[in-house]
């Protein structure tokens, strides 16, 4: 290849990747709420292998992760150590707040009654979350609690990211204490 070919091939392949991120550039917040979640994603996976339950969340404020978390209920021996606590947690550490204005929480599974509570009480401004909490949900399954009006914040919500993954952790953590369980009876 002669230097003017490598030349136009590269300024080829620039073109072709600013034209990639203009087009990429309507669904920029679409590809930022996924990469985040894949870091919520990597906490529940960090909860899995310390036999957690696979509950993941992080914190982000201006683009930028400041608090992260996942389930630590059983080694903590604290009821209140779901993922979404333990990232409010740390995100506050990190700005040395304890309001989150302009932060946006992104958890695994949709929020418990308590997490939901804590975000309003730390003004969050938006919950993403992966799968839907039937049990115990606080975004919508059971209560509505970041929307209730009577409250004096609300933060907005938005479920259903990448929920076919968080929901799959869940299912082999259960799957595999299922079988543990058997296999010690
Ligand atoms: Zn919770």
């Amino acid at each position: 290849m002669t230097a003017d070919q490598d030349q136009s091939n590269q300024e080829e392949q620039q073109e072709r990747s600013t034209k990639g991120h203009s087009l990429l550039h309507g669904n920029l917040s679409v590809v930022n709420t996924e990469k985040f979640m894949i870091e919520a994603l990597r906490e529940a996976e960090s909860a899995f292998r310390e036999d957690e339950t696979p509950i993941g969340a992080v914190v982000v404020h201006k683009n930028r992760i400041i608090g992260r978390g996942h389930n630590r209920t059983i080694s903590l021996s604290d009821p209140t150590a779901h993922a979404e606590m333990v990232a409010l947690t740390s995100a506050s550490e990190t700005l040395g707040e304890w309001r989150l204005i302009e932060c946006d929480l992104y958890c695994t599974v949709e929020p418990c009654v308590m997490c939901a509570g804590a975000s309003v009480l730390a003004r969050v401004r938006k919950i993403y979350y992966g799968a839907t909490e039937p049990k115990f949900g606080g975004c919508g399954s059971l209560f509505q609690i970041p929307l209730d009006t009577r409250l004096n914040h609300q933060c907005e919500i938005e479920g259903g990211i990448m929920a076919h993954e968080s929901a799959e952790l869940l299912r082999d953590f259960f799957q595999q204490l299922r079988l543990k369980k058997a296999n010690r009876n």
